[in-house]
């Protein structure tokens, strides 16, 4: 399970740093660095093209893990580096960038967003994503697959009717979330649930910010 991240547009990333002359730069050796989105070779190219810009690029580095404390300790050995440089340029998952604000106290600016927690596929490369974390989860009566993420409509109560020998009509090169619902019901014997009607979803339950104590 990783973040799946992906590249904001060069521009943007430009804007962000339009009063910053000097920049250090920082990836992940984990989430981005599988998704070849801020790993080393991606921060090194993203080095040598804010250079081309005309950034003083201070120094780089690629924490073994930006989302976890552990973070703090990598960040206090390029102390200098980051504390000369006007900003800080993250090529992590969002979580990483506040970690990394947090830890250090400078601007930071993202290189990448961070669109959904997701799994690799038996493709090497292809990630899909498995859960919105909505707070109030449904798998039970499903059979195990998420409608909520897996249908393109996200409905509770399908199919939609538009779904065409298995493939959805929104994009037909995906599997119909509700025929693999109704497939996998089928097969364990439990067809019975795919007759419950599901309420309208509760989202309170998945307000933001998300907070819990764990006793
Ligand atoms: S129903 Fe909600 S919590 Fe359950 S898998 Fe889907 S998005 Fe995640
Ligand atoms: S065809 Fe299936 S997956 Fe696609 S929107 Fe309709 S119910 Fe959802």
């Amino acid at each position: 399970m990783i973040s799946v991240t992906e590249y904001k547009p060069q521009e943007e990333v430009l804007e962000f740093l339009e009063k910053c002359q000097s920049v250090y730069i920082i990836g992940c050796g984990s989430c981005t660095t599988i998704t070849h989105t801020g790993g080393k070779a991606e921060v090194l190219k993203m080095k040598e093209s804010l250079a081309e810009t005309g950034k003083e690029i201070t120094g780089w580095m690629v924490i073994p893990t930006a989302c976890d404390e552990l973070a703090k300790d990598a960040l206090k050995e390029a102390g200098d580096e980051i504390q000369s440089a006007d900003c800080l340029l993250i090529m992590t998952c969002a979580f990483g960038v506040q970690n990394i604000a947090m830890f250090t106290g400078k601007p930071v600016f993202p290189a990448l967003n961070t669109i959904f927690i997701g799994k690799e596929q038996t493709t090497p490369g292809l990630f899909s994503e498995v859960c919105r974390q909505c707070g109030d989860c449904v798998l039970a009566w499903t059979g195990g697959i998420c409608p909520v993420v897996s249908c393109s409509k996200g409905l509770l109560n399908g199919p939609c009717g538009g779904t065409d020998e298995g493939k959805c009509e929104v994009d037909s090169d995906k599997d119909c979330a509700w025929t693999m619902i109704y497939n996998r019901l089928k097969d364990q014997g439990r067809l019975d649930l795919f007759d419950k009607e599901q309420p309208p979803k509760h989202y309170q339950s998945g307000t933001r910010p998300g907070k819990i104590t764990i006793q």
